[in-house]
């Protein structure tokens, strides 16, 4: 019978790039700072029954019968991020973090209010009001910047622009900005102008979790994050607010922007949140932050100019015009990912090149850490991206790297012992 069969008899094609994806993880640097790995638990949770179920509404309160076992899912899904926050609200209903951004915006604004938000070139997201995104055809948007001399936000030029631009919300928060924000400055800000704090934690939702980085509850009226970044509870968004707050973003969120929720994905987050309260889960985001620095000591001490000359989180944004102006970001990616190194190019401030070429590329820590990666690798691996790039043209050196990556890849495994 069909519905016994596995999936590579089902269908074989899907079941090998599937298989062909774990391998292609197994055997290669993953640096892209958005993306980390799961655990066994939040697989097994995301690849469970509960994407069977109907769960429209929130737990004790739903459209459809038989939701008593996935409201205990739910209600510990919201209870651990609860704990895990400190917030006073959590809706885990997000499919995505853009998702969550679109349910706080339909909460608190109208068609034609204004959003100040980062810009999208200096480390900012499509969601925060971008013109190819709903964002930013809902919504009247000005962008602030990073100061391009040391590639931090200016908190003066911001607040003078909040007072010219008057805006309904400022959101704080990026893809691409290797500093903490100042949470509580924005939120003066906000106050001041009478708008919005929305505090976008897509990428150090994990960070902020394990007390590692400063946290916006209490200076932003709403919290918005990604649950498979630097936290690892599989693909999705969340939202915190005010017990205020609350009736409007849950209904922002269902019927609002959302129909059913996935309920197997609010079970990873969960099984992720749960890991999250653990003591490892701690020790886990200390050595990110570690790892980082360490990358960051290696590419400063060998030349690389970073953008803001450091880091506070999991990331560094690597601006090449000055050491290797020939090198454009997509080249760099290009040349990485022939050794097995997976990185993105990413814009850098003051940027002359598009998006689709830039001069930069953007490096992250969180999935490395994962498979155990301590100071002593990162060191080496940061040796041999800087060896990359000082040799592009050389088979003898690209060759010796890769083996060296299969090594370290082979030492640290993911999922297999
Ligand atoms: C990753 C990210 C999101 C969420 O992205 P999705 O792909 O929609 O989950 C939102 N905001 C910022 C700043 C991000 O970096």
């Amino acid at each position: 019978m069909a519905f016994q069969q596995p999936l590579d008899q089902i269908a074989p094609s899907v079941s090998e790039a599937t298989e062909r994806e774990r391998e292609r993880q197994e055997s290669t640097l993953g640096m892209i700072a958005s993306e980390n790995h799961v655990s066994e638990a939040v697989l097994e949770a995301q690849g469970s029954v509960l994407t069977n179920k109907y769960a429209e509404g929130y737990p004790g309160n739903r459209y459809y019968g038989g939701c008593q076992h996935v409201d205990t899912v739910e209600q510990l899904g919201i209870d651990y991020a609860k704990e895990l926050f400190g917030a006073d609200h959590v809706n885990v209903q997000p499919h995505s973090g853009t998702q969550a951004n679109m349910a706080v915006y339909f909460a608190a604004l109208e068609p034609g209010d204004k959003i100040l938000s980062l810009s999208l070139s200096h480390g900012g997201h499509l969601s925060h009001g971008h013109n190819v995104n709903f964002s930013g055809q809902l919504y009247d948007v000005e962008q602030y910047e990073v100061d391009p001399e040391t590639g931090y936000i200016d908190y003066d030029d911001l607040e003078e622009m909040a007072n010219e631009f008057d805006p309904d919300m400022i959101v704080s928060g990026s893809s691409a900005y290797p500093r903490e924000f100042r949470y509580e400055r924005i939120g003066e800000i906000a106050d001041d102008t009478d708008s919005y704090h929305l505090a976008d934690i897509a990428h150090v939702t994990g960070l902020i979790a394990a007390d590692v980085h400063s946290s916006p509850i209490n200076h932003a009226d709403f919290v918005t994050g990604s649950t498979h970044k630097t936290i690892r509870a599989g693909r999705g968004g969340l939202i915190m607010c005010d017990q205020q707050y609350a009736d409007d973003i849950d209904s922002a969120v269902f019927p609002g922007a959302q129909g059913g929720p996935l309920m197997h994905n609010v079970a990873g987050k969960a099984a992720g949140f749960a890991e999250a309260l653990t003591d490892e889960f701690e020790a886990y985001a200390e050595q990110v932050l570690a790892n980082a620095k360490t990358l960051a000591n290696v590419f400063e001490t060998r030349g690389l100019s970073l953008v803001s000359g450091g880091t506070d989180k999991h990331l560094l944004l690597v601006d090449l015009r000055e050491s290797h102006p020939d090198i454009t970001g997509k080249q760099a990616e290009s040349l990485l990912s022939d050794v097995g190194i997976i990185v993105n190019k990413n814009t850098v401030p003051g940027e002359t090149r598009s998006p689709m070429v830039t001069s930069g590329i953007r490096v992250g820590t969180p999935a490395l850490t994962t498979r155990g990666f301590k100071e002593d690798e990162m060191e080496t691996v940061a040796e041999l991206i800087v060896e990359i790039l000082e040799n592009p043209d050389n088979q003898t050196i690209q060759d010796r790297v890769t083996s060296t990556v299969e090594d370290l890849c082979e030492e640290l495994p993911i999922y297999s012992e």
